[in-house]
This record gives structure tokens, C-alpha cells and sequence, in this order.
């Protein structure tokens, strides 16, 4: 028999490359950026339960929301920070006075000030001068650390700032004490390529000892972005659960988490075991439905049908599978249609003891595809068509709305 290993493995050779930080501490923003997704609102107990799971899995920072959004968000955040545990608390805040008191005030460990950093931001949102962002930077900062707080400070849009000042901005910041340093591609612009050299430039520029990215998923690159930057020695990356967030999401906590692991052998400290079952809890509590080709936790994630792809796992897994299921918790399933072969049936009558022979297992084979071939698209059109009625408009109806509007004392009037 050959010596050769059954499959090789190239990671081990761009190893000198990658500056993977000794500790790598997870971030989870599913219940902050993950709640701003379009339409989803999460109960204080329903973040505490996601929380625990988060905090269980090995998750070490949990932001739990804006306290100054709302009164309910403000009690969610102090349910949270009471509730002891192992994870960080972490609550945000605009650099507005208000916000960071709100945040203090929630008994939170953690605070993530945030203002914008790019031109356009400054010029058309918030009407601020470099200058003036620097300023409410500055005091956010010493407020959080006056009131004993671990303070990361955070730029938005941060890849699309002129470099001088996000230079100058980030190191005003860690003198006014900032603990932690975050990077964000708030609309998912850089590839991976281009945000290693932005972080090495960062580097060079601020020195920063622990920081963080902030990756949006507009372009697809959210996990790649976020790979690059823990290659580039980012040591906090920002995730949300089965890759939730504005617009077209942030990086998936599962991927990052098993990219580290099973393709870099990186002791993550995440029990990735239980990511699947988390993956279900928060797409139910979400109610944003897991994409069923999502990688690792979407519901084909480990589903094989055609026939040579069943052939092959059941020979041996490697040869059709990364990764055992079993890893993220999910289970291994062989569909049965129309690119069904012959040794996925075999293996599907065991189950049951029957044993087929030909001509029976053709005939067999033949009426399954006939069956499938004959459409059976009935439940899936129905449920499609509830789907895009309720994504096509997310959160309060038109309806309502104008319900509300009319309802008020003043605009009521005809
Ligand atoms: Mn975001």
C-alpha cells in the first residue's frame, strides 16, 4: 500500500505567512448589528438565552445592544450584565454624552464607542470636522475608562477614511485610553488582499496591541475579509450567528471560527460542536430562516444526492466532505431524487435489514426519479410564496404605518 496520505494539505505551507495571534477572542455582535437586520427585534430573554448559549460555546465578548435606543434595550443590556457570565459584557455607544452614560448606567463591562471616520460620513451624516470627531472621540473615550470600563474604540466605514486621519484618530483615541482598537468595513468593500495590506499599514502606522475588524458581508468576502485580518494578526474579530446583521449580514461566527480550526488547526477555544444547535436557536428567535446552501449550518450542508457523491462518502467522507458533520453538531444525510445511485439504497435498506437485489433495486431506482422527475414542487412553491411576502416588506406594514400616522391627534386630520 502507498504511503501517501489520502488527501494533502497545503496550509501548512503558507504557515510562515499568517500571523494568527496567540488568543483569539471572539466578538459576537448577534445581538446588536445581528438585531439591526431588517425586521428582527429580540426580547431582553431571548437575548439572554442566545447570550448564554454564546457565552457557553466560548464566545468572549457579547455586545448586547444600544442602551439608549430604547427602555427594553437598556433592560436587556442589564439583564445581561447581571446574569454572571463567563463572556464580556459590551455594550455601544455613538461618542454622544447620552449614549455613553446610557451605557454606563446598564452595567455593562465592556463600552464600544463608535463614530464615523470617512468623508462622507462626516460631510453628509454626522456635519462634524475631522476635528470635531476627534474631540467627541477623545472625551467618549475618557468618560468610559473615568467610569472603570474596558473601552474599545470603533470607526465606522474605517477602510474608506483618508489614512492620515485614521491615524491620528485611532491614536488620540488609545491615549485617551482606548483598550481595544476596531477596524470596520462597515459596507463590505475590501477584499482580502487589499484589507491585509489596509491592517499591516495599520500596523505600522498605530501599533495597535489588541484589536479588531468589523466585516460586512455586501460583497460576499465577510469571512475571507475576517480571515485575512486574524492572518494579518487581528486578535477580536467581530461575528454574528449564522452570519446575521445589515444588510447582507456580517461575518458568520461558524465560519470564522471553523476556517481557524479545521483548515489552520487553530485552538479557537469555540465548542464548535454546538454551533449548529445555536444556529437553529437563532435563526428561530430571528426568525430569519437559515439559507439552506449556508455553509456548515445550512440544512445541505452535509446532504449528499447525487450518485457518485453518496458512493464516494460512503467508501470514505473525505472524499466529498471537508468536514465531519459532527464538528458543528449537524448530522450527515443522504437525499433521496432524481441523482440518486444505487448504493445510496443499499445503504438506506439496511436501516431496516432489507437486502435488493436486480432486478428489484433498478426498478426501485427507476420509480424514485420518476417520482421525483413527476415535481412534487407544491409545499416548496407555497412556502416560497409566504417567504417573499414577508421578506419583500420586513417589519411595520404599510398599513400600519399609516394607521399609526392617522391616529395622531394632528396629522389624523384628512
Ligand atoms: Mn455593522
Amino acid at each position: 500500500m502507498s504511503e501517501r496520505p489520502l488527501v494533502e494539505s497545503y496550509h501548512d505551507r503558507t504557515a510562515p505567512q499568517r500571523r494568527i495571534a496567540p488568543t483569539v477572542t471572539f466578538w459576537d455582535e448577534t445581538l446588536r448589528d445581528g438585531e439591526q437586520t431588517p425586521g428582527v427585534y429580540f426580547s431582553p430573554e431571548e437575548k439572554l438565552r442566545i447570550a448564554e448559549k454564546l457565552s457557553d460555546i466560548g464566545v468572549g465578548v457579547i455586545d448586547a445592544g444600544i442602551p439608549v435606543v430604547s427602555p427594553k434595550e437598556a433592560a436587556s443590556v442589564r439583564l445581561l450584565a447581571g446574569a454572571g457570565l463567563r463572556a464580556k459584557i459590551l455594550a455601544s455607544a455613538r461618542t454622544v454624552p447620552g449614549d455613553v452614560e446610557a451605557v454606563v448606567d446598564s452595567g455593562a463591562s465592556h463600552l464600544a464607542v463608535f463614530i464615523a471616520a470617512s468623508e462622507v460620513h462626516l460631510r453628509y451624516k454626522l456635519q462634524m470636522s475631522q476635528e470635531e470627531v476627534l474631540a467627541s472621540a477623545v472625551r467618549s473615550v475618557r468618560r468610559g475608562k473615568e467610569a472603570g470600563l474596558h473601552v474599545a474604540f470603533v470607526t465606522e466605514d474605517t477602510v474608506r477614511a483618508p489614512f492620515d486621519f485614521v491615524e491620528r484618530l485611532y491614536k488620540a483615541a488609545r491615549e485617551a485610553g482606548a483598550d481595544r482598537l476596531v477596524i470596520s468595513d462597515t459596507v463590505g468593500i475590501m477584499t482580502p488582499l487589499t484589507f491585509r495590506w489596509f491592517l499591516e499599514e495599520f500596523q505600522r502606522r498605530v501599533q495597535p496591541t489588541d484589536w479588531s475588524v468589523h466585516c460586512h458581508n455586501d460583497f460576499g468576502l465577510a469571512t475571507a475579509n475576517t480571515l485575512a485580518a486574524l492572518e494579518a494578526g487581528v486578535n477580536c474579530p467581530h461575528v454574528c450567528v449564522n452570519g446575521l446583521g445589515e444588510r447582507a449580514g456580517n461575518a458568520a461566527l461558524e465560519e470564522v471560527a471553523l476556517c481557524l480550526e479545521a483548515l489552520y488547526g487553530v485552538n479557537t477555544g469555540i465548542r464548535t460542536e454546538s454551533l449548529h444547535k445555536l444556529s437553529r436557536l437563532v435563526e428561530e428567535l430571528s426568525g430569519i430562516p437559515v439559507a439552506a446552501n449556508k455553509a456548515l449550518v445550512g440544512y445541505n450542508a452535509f446532504s449528499h444526492e447525487a450518485g457518485i457523491h453518496t458512493h464516494g462518502i460512503l467508501r470514505h467522507t473525505l472524499t466529498y466532505e471537508p468536514l465531519q458533520p459532527e464538528r458543528v453538531g449537524a448530522q450527515r444525510q443522504l437525499i433521496l431524487g432524481k441523482h440518486t445511485g444505487k448504493a445510496a439504497l443499499v445503504e438506506k435498506l439496511k436501516e431496516r435489514g432489507v437486502q435488493l437485489e436486480e432486478p428489484e433495486l433498478a426498478e426501485l431506482l427507476r420509480q424514485i426519479k420518476q417520482r421525483t422527475e413527476a415535481g412534487g414542487k407544491e409545499p416548496s412553491r407555497h412556502l416560497l410564496a409566504e417567504y417573499r411576502e414577508l421578506f419583500s416588506h420586513p417589519g411595520l406594514s404599510d398599513t400600519e404605518f399609516w394607521k399609526l400616522v392617522s391616529a395622531l391627534p394632528v396629522a389624523g386630520a384628512p
